[in-house]
């Protein structure tokens, strides 16, 4: 689960992270006292969604020189009409994909005077199975790029989880920044309360980008994104707390709420599957025959007739869905009853597009004759290539 930079922030200074000044804004009225109770000159008016790349993004529709998700202004009067201008509208960066997102939270922060911009994360690396620090001097841009391009900007170590965290991996991150004098000392307090903060909340991200060091040679998190372990979540009702739902897609949701594992993709060919690794081989043999598909969904070992019409609910919800394959294994659940299970959900459901059916495993011949006898347009397959072939053939011709 991620949050937002400005809950992000609340969060870090809590653990005695040095961050600005801000306000939140949820609504446009809010704007005026919130960027009046900031100091100024400066201030820094912030789109919040849960994506990176806020200040080289364009929103939708955008006049001709506006400028992106973040942006300087000199007066409250000017940050609250750059917060009006930008609540309520969708703004895309690299990391939204086209369709945007809509901007329904402001930051209004105090102004920071930045003399270098620095990277710094946290993540768990899978490879070493330990907590890891990756931090570069090219912050503020695209971390991305400066892998691709110049590795070497790039340092990395992990952090041995049976010592702990000690003062020489500050000054190894301070060191790696090129940071002198008292901004030492500050890196060195900040990667400890950090990496606190990143076990104790079960964080499986935290990316500062850019950690800055001002004019005056001070330290500074400037931005802050977090990213939070989902199966920690129970034992974090604080973190649960901050979560936005809007910023989450709305199939994923309702999924989640009946314990289904669903993440949309953007192909044509909807999956119903019992198994995680049926449901990648299904995915996988779909691409073999020239399709694509639409999402991922294991409805689980132990599938019921209403999990199966949830299930068939979010598919057939997704435009994008011009055929469905139904592919279940009988093992603990007999085939007859997801047959039965299946044409509940298609009664209910209605079905607009070809719908493939493979059953295999416990009372396949069932199964299969409900399905031959319901009178419904459902194309019965023997095998997953077969099935396959024939979505994809009903599909695209
Ligand atoms: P992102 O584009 O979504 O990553 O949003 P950031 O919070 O990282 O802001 C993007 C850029 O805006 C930063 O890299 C800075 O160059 C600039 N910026 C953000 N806050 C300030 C500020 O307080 N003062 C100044 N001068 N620039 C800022
Ligand atoms: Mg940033």
């Amino acid at each position: 689960m991620n949050i937002h930079e400005y809950q992000a922030k609340a969060l870090l200074k809590s653990y005695g992270c040095p961050v600005s000044n801000g306000r939140a804004v949820l609504k446009a009225d809010e704007a005026k006292t919130a960027a009046g109770e900031l100091d100024g000159p400066l201030w820094v008016v912030k789109a919040q969604i849960h994506a990176g790349g806020r200040g080289k993004g364009k929103f939708k529709e955008a006049e001709a020189g506006e400028k992106g998700g973040v942006r300087l202004a000199k007066s409250v009067e000017e940050a609250e009409a750059m917060a009006k201008q930008m609540l309520g509208r969708t703004l895309v960066t690299h990391q939204t994909g086209p369709a945007g997102k809509q901007v329904n939270r402001i930051y209004i922060e105090d102004g920071s005077d930045i003399s270098r911009e620095l990277y710094l994360a946290l993540l768990v690396d899978r490879a070493t199975s330990r907590v890891s620090f990756v931090v570069s001097t090219e912050g503020g841009m695209d971390i991305e790029e400066v892998a691709a391009h110049t590795p070497e900007k790039i340092v990395s170590f992990s952090v041995d989880p049976a010592t702990g965290l000690s003062d020489f991996h500050g000054r190894r991150v301070a060191f790696a920044l090129g940071l002198e004098g008292a901004a030492v000392k500050q890196c060195v307090a900040l990667v400890k309360n950090l990496y606190r903060a990143f076990v104790e909340k079960d964080m499986e991200m935290l990316e500062i980008n850019p950690l800055i060091v001002m004019t005056d040679g001070n330290l500074k998190v400037l931005d802050a994104k977090l990213g939070f372990d989902n199966n920690a979540l129970y034992r974090q009702p604080d973190i649960m707390a901050l979560r936005d739902e809007t910023e989450e897609d709305p199939k994923e949701l309702e999924a989640s709420k009946f314990d289904l594992n669903y993440i949309a993709l953007d192909g044509e060919i909807g999956c119903m599957v019992n198994g995680a690794g049926l449901a990648m081989a299904t995915m996988d043999i779909i691409k073999l025959y020239g399709a694509e598909p639409a999402n991922f969904l294991d409805v689980g070992g132990g599938a019921t007739k209403e999990k199966v019409t949830e299930a068939f609910k979010i598919i057939t919800s997704d435009p994008n869905v011009k055929g469905i394959l139904v592919n279940i294994f009988g093992g603990i659940m007999r085939c007859d009853i997801i047959a039965e299970g299946v044409l509940a959900a298609v009664k209910e459901v209605g079905l607009k597009v070809p719908l493939v059916v493979r059953l295999e495993g416990t009372n396949v011949e069932l199964g299969k004759e409900i399905i031959a006898n319901s009178g419904l347009n459902v194309i019965a397959a023997d095998n997953l290539a077969d099935g396959a072939q024939k979505i994809v053939k009903a599909v695209k011709g």
